[in-house]
């Protein structure tokens, strides 16, 4: 893989380092500047690293693999959540920890799809980024990028605190695939609604050890990075109508569809609506219900507006974020040929993304 290049970062402090960490600079507003036209643009990891001279502070060996040129994750695509995780894979014994500094746009996609790639993880994957560049006075970008360090090393007893792919953002531990992004403007961008926390960053950092999922170090890494984007997520809105769904749901080869639902998962019960339903999962199709509501989740049957959707082969995505069910679909569809596999892959939680 030399399309990536690992350099290491010197950093000079004295005595033995606490940690080795790989730092994957994808790009977003952590890193970025402004261009001529006064735009935020994304700039190079260089950029970060001037801005950071207390880094050596913490004592850690770190080494960088960057994204040439970084990105704006508005722009990431899914080949590239299978760089990332061939980058952990295939420097996983050489480090304790990654942290992958990304955008905000899309990171709980990213970390989600990344929660699906990497099987049998036993160490920490960290995501952050920030609101504002780390060239502003203001930013948040520091804090989030040293959390995120801290996070990434934290062991004891020889084992991580925390062996998972999770977002760090503004004093939150989240899980990467419970996360979402719900505000642009302030600095707590991320919410992690159906599952607790699994630290929350203060004077010191508060790990919640109940709620983190425990590593298992007699299994060995493997990844899977096979994604098949052939999905659509159909978000309802009161008025949609007979010809936009049938459009879509008869794209040419379209295989699978994320119903983004009302409330607790109900539709329209309209026989028309329904029978675009049916004969999408007749023609082979997979259909999964997320609910629009961030907090909750999809109980099918719960009220009559939802109660046909088990008969006609509605898979309910429970309290799964449209993030989560969106890579968990692509991830699904690439992997199972057979349905019923593809299904009962879909219905149970695999890395912790329902509850
Ligand atoms: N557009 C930026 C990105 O996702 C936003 C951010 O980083 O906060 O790359």
């Amino acid at each position: 893989m030399n399309k990536f290049e690992i350099e290491d970062i010197h950093l000079e402090f004295e005595g033995e380092a606490r940690a080795r960490l790989l730092i994957i600079y994808t790009g977003g507003t952590l890193g970025m500047g402004y261009n001529e036209e006064g735009a935020l643009t994304p700039m190079e990891f260089g950029h970060v690293l001037s801005r950071l001279p207390i880094l050596k502070e913490l004592r850690l060996r770190l080494s960088v693999i960057s994204f040439d040129p970084p990105i704006d994750s508005s722009n990431i695509r899914i080949d590239q959540w299978g760089d990332i995780a061939k980058i952990i894979a295939e420097h996983y014994e050489g480090f304790d920890g990654f942290i992958v500094l990304h955008g905000t746009d899309t990171m709980a996609y990213t970390a989600s799809a990344l929660s699906f790639m990497l099987r049998n993880l036993n160490k920490p994957v960290i995501f952050t980024g920030a609101q504002l560049p780390i060239g502003s006075p203001r930013s948040d970008a520091r804090e989030n990028f040293i959390g995120a360090l801290e996070i990434a090393s934290a062991y004891k007893a020889d084992k991580p605190l925390v062996p998972e792919v999770c977002i760090f953002f503004n004093h939150l531990l989240i899980r990467g695939n419970r996360a979402k992004k719900v505000e642009s403007n302030h600095f707590d961008a991320f919410e992690s609604e159906n599952y607790p926390v699994l630290a929350e960053a203060g004077i010191t950092i508060d790990y919640n050890s109940a709620a983190i999922r425990l590593a298992d170090s007699s299994s060995t890494l493997s990844i899977n990075t096979m994604m098949d984007d052939s999905i659509v997520v159909l978000k309802l809105f009161p008025g949609i109508n007979l010809n936009v769904v049938h459009g879509l749901f008869n794209t040419k080869n379209l295989k699978g569809i994320v119903l983004e639902s009302y409330g607790s998962g109900n539709v329209p019960n309209e026989p028309w609506f329904l029978k675009e339903l049916r004969d999408a999962i007749d023609s082979g199709k997979v259909i999964l219900n997320v609910s629009q509501c961030n907090g909750g989740r999809v109980v099918q049957g719960k009220y009559q507006a939802s109660s046909a959707l088990d008969k006609i082969g509605v898979i309910s995505g429970h309290d799964m974020t449209t993030e989560a069910a969106t890579t968990k679909l692509m991830y699904g569809l690439a992997n199972f040929q057979n349905q019923e596999e593809l299904k009962s892959f879909l219905k149970k939680p695999v890395s912790g993304e329902m509850t």
